[in-house]
């Protein structure tokens, strides 16, 4: 097997998020506005099967781990279908999911039997009216029934990913904290980003991670603890003592953890963007479609890569929505 291939500045990439759709049935106020996006029109999103070829074109220069995001990657039908194929590529150790997780009490456990090895599952508040206001959809969604979902039917580590949101939902730190006590989960709390409708009200609502850690150490002794053993990213975690999961941190406003970046991300439409901000990408779409090799597209692109992302001067890459690149 070869090694993952290097990008310009040393890092290993071998790790592909890949959005199989720009649509969702929430409207997360720090991400979509609330009448949707203009939609990619069909033909020009990736059928699975040109996933699955983008990906069997790039296992052999490294790739080993895949995340399936979106939108809301749940509601594109067949869904299950998509994670065999890629199960199947050879290379390819891990496959984990990003979801809003409304659909995945119904799903969990086919998609565990498809081959889906984790789950993320994103969740801003705990209570329903809560959780209706900030999706602006109220679909019953109970965070809590979801993790117990993806525990039940072994989609581990579980992670449960909160944008903490001054004066909207960060007086529910130290509740999802708690859920660490009990749930074998690894609750993560992501500083707001400057993206879409909330890009001017963000540093209004950002909260810094250290101020989310002395909330959380409210509840007892924190200790620094390892992440979990699969999936390593950006967060830095910490336990509570006695606690079965793990506390995260994500810091993209307050702390950069470029040097450590591992990871390009392929949008529905077939792009391959090399910083989740910025503007570097590269069409990967309409050569495959011409049936050209993707391989020197990929060396190009990493060796393109951005040493590290610019949002702390607030600047975007024309990104109207994380949910066009998959968060
Ligand atoms: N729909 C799926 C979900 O919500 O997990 C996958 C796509 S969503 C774009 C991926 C992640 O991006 C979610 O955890 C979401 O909270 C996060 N996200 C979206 N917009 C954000 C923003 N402005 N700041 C911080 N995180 C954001
Ligand atoms: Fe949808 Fe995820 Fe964006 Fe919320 S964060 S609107 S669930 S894509």
């Amino acid at each position: 097997m070869s090694a993952p291939l290097r990008d310009q500045h040393g890092r290993a990439i071998e790790y592909l998020r890949i959005s199989i759709t720009d649509r969702c049935n929430f409207r997360c106020v720090y991400c979509m506005p609330e009448a949707g996006l203009d939609w990619l029109p069909k033909q020009d999103i990736l059928s699975y099967e040109e996933i699955v070829d983008v990906v069997r074109q790039l296992a052999p220069l490294g790739l080993r781990r895949l995340r399936i995001t979106g939108g809301e990657p749940t509601i594109r039908p067949d869904l299950l279908t998509l994670v065999r194929q890629l199960k199947a590529v050879e290379g390819i150790e891990d496959i984990a999911l990003s979801t809003n997780g409304v659909k995945l009490p119904a799903m969990a456990a086919d998609l565990r039997a498809a081959g889906l090895d984790r789950v993320n599952i994103s969740a801003d508040s705990l209570r329903p009216e809560r959780i209706a206001a900030i999706a602006r959809r109220n679909l019953g969604f109970a965070p809590i029934v979801a993790v117990r979902a993806a525990i039940e039917a072994d989609l581990a580590p579980v992670k449960l990913n909160v944008v903490v949101m001054r004066g909207i939902n960060d007086d529910e730190v130290v509740d999802f904290a708690r859920i660490t006590l009990e749930l074998p989960v690894h609750v993560r709390f992501i500083e707001l980003m400057p993206v879409g409708e909330m890009a001017h009200l963000t540093n209004e609502h950002v909260v810094p991670s250290d101020e989310v850690l002395a909330r959380v150490a409210t509840l007892g002794p924190l200790a620094p603890a390892d992440g979990p053993a699969r999936g390593n990213g950006p967060a830095t975690y910490s336990r509570l003592a006695g606690a079965v999961g793990t506390i995260g941190v994500i810091t993209p406003m307050t702390h950069t953890y470029c040097g450590s970046c591992n990871r390009v991300r392929l949008t529905a439409d077939g792009r391959l963007r090399t910083c989740l901000y910025g503007d570097h990408e590269v069409n990967l779409r309409d050569p495959l479609r011409r049936g050209e090799a993707l391989g020197p597209l990929f060396r190009q692109a990493l060796a393109e890569k951005p040493l590290e992302h610019n949002l702390l001067q607030l600047k975007v890459g024309g990104l109207k929505a994380l949910s066009q690149v998959g968060g």
